[in-house]
């Protein structure tokens, strides 16, 4: 997988974004100023005693972007590549995700320095529990909801919300999202991502004339998110998934591979790699290969402007949060790809954490069908509204018109509140409906 996250800086990327699409709306310049900066980030040091009796000192972020549509609400990552900038660009399209999505949430990340593979367990719930302690004061189900991201999951969860019940007291189960389901998890939300991302492929081929049954699909991140992506799509739809990849490296199979055959070998080996009957190739060709449906879901920019001129997919579905540059975007739509934006595409894990959130504040548990049902209801309506925007206007991609409709929710939002003072639009005659 390329590396370049380092020279690429996602927060400017995302203020880059929000300033055209303010400036689109004709909203107001406050607009900008406050979507551009988090409203509050919290840096935090958590000593964890390791196994061997020694001490480590590990650095954790909080960004708490924006709660103009209800309680800040985002995943907590675990990466040696976290730094506060990513942090707060991925704090910022949860703000954008929860508004295109109509979730009562605004948006908020977390994230600790660490490479959680070198951790034992006992090491990792130390500093999921340091971690909880740590970032408590600015937390509440009600304040700020975190879930699970890169490198976390439902066991991560458990100990966080664990330690944030001793914290308070008495269980506060609504406290963070993605937990197992013993311990008040939702049915479908381990699935989530993974699902609301098809269910957005599903749409766009339809739109598009495009067959699912045999079409070819390359998955960058054999992940939750891409492992689960890549299944849906063998089992219910037919579609062959060509080559997969991850960390370890990637594989190709030009007659299919099988998944579920495929999750086995990493849980055994730890890697998709060398899995019997595919051979292995590198991750720009992987990006590169022939194929209909491209679903990166690793990490950000890895569609650049290197390599966004040999994509040969005719979908791009974005499964991870920021894989693709500004740069490449306008590549991709030079050469008519269409790409289904991270704040829609990837939307549908927080759509069922919201779900979740629901399920505990009401003490009412629903079955995995209703799950999926309510999030299809809200995939395919957060897709058309962003997809008739984007055929309306001749001047944005799908991730232009996605930003659009978000910043139209939160401008609004945030106008009745009282907090854009009594000039909202620069220009009168704006229609911030869109219609
Ligand atoms: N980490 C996921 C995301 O980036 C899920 C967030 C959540 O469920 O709050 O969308």
């Amino acid at each position: 997988m390329p590396s370049m996250s380092k020279e690429i800086n996602s927060f400017e990327i995302v203020k880059g974004l929000i300033d055209t699409s303010v400036k689109k709306l004709n909203l107001n310049r406050a607009v900008y100023d406050i979507l551009t900066e988090p409203q509050r980030v919290l840096t935090v040091t958590i000593p964890v005693q390791m196994d061997d009796g020694s001490l480590r000192v590990f650095t954790g972020y909080r960004s708490q972007h924006n709660n103009a549509l209800g309680p800040y609400k985002g995943g907590i990552r675990f990466h040696h590549e976290v730094n506060m900038d990513e942090v707060k660009a991925l704090s910022a399209w949860m703000t954008l995700k929860c508004a295109v999505m109509n979730v009562p949430y605004g948006g908020g990340k977390g994230g600790v320095i660490v490479n959680h593979k070198e951790l034992s367990p006992g090491e990792l719930e130390r500093l999921c529990r340091g971690y909880i302690r740590a970032i408590a004061p600015v937390l509440g189900s009600e304040i700020d909801v975190p879930a699970p991201d890169v490198g976390t999951n439902g066991q991560a969860m458990a100990w966080m919300m664990d330690e944030f019940s001793r914290y308070r007291n008495h269980n506060e189960f609504g406290v963070i999202t993605g937990k197992p389901v013993m311990l008040g998890g939702s049915l479908g939300r381990l699935e989530a991502t993974s699902r609301g991302c098809v269910f957005t492929i599903r749409e766009a081929a339809k739109a598009t004339g495009l067959k699912l049954k045999d079409a070819t699909v390359a998955v960058q991140g054999f992940g939750n998110v891409g492992a689960i992506a890549a299944r849906l799509l063998q089992q219910e739809d037919g579609c062959r998934i060509l080559a997969v990849g991850d960390s370890g490296g990637a594989i190709y199979n030009p007659r299919g591979l099988d998944i579920k055959a495929l999750e086995e070998h990493k849980s055994c080996t730890g890697s998709v790699k060398e899995f019997p009957g595919a051979r292995s190739v590198t991750g720009e060709e992987l990006l590169a290969l022939s194929c209909d449906i491209l679903v990166p879901a690793a990490l950000e920019n890895q569609i650049t402007a290197e390599n966004a001129g040999q994509i040969k997919a005719k979908i791009v579905a974005e499964g991870a949060n920021g894989p693709t540059t500004p740069e490449a975007d306008r590549i991709l739509a030079a050469r008519k790809v269409l790409v289904l934006p991270d704040v829609l595409a990837n939307a549908g894990g927080v759509t069922v954490s919201y779900f979740e959130w629901v399920q505990n504040n009401s003490g009412y548990y629903w079955c995995e069908d209703e799950v999926n049902q309510r999030l299809e209801r809200k995939m395919v309506e957060a897709f058309n509204e962003v997809f008739c925007l984007y055929q309306k206007r001749k001047d944005v991609d799908m991730r232009g018109a996605a930003y659009m409709v978000a910043i139209s929710h939160l401008a609004e939002a945030m106008r009745v509140r009282g907090w854009l003072g009594s000039q909202v639009y620069a220009d009168a005659k704006c229609d911030y409906k869109l219609a």
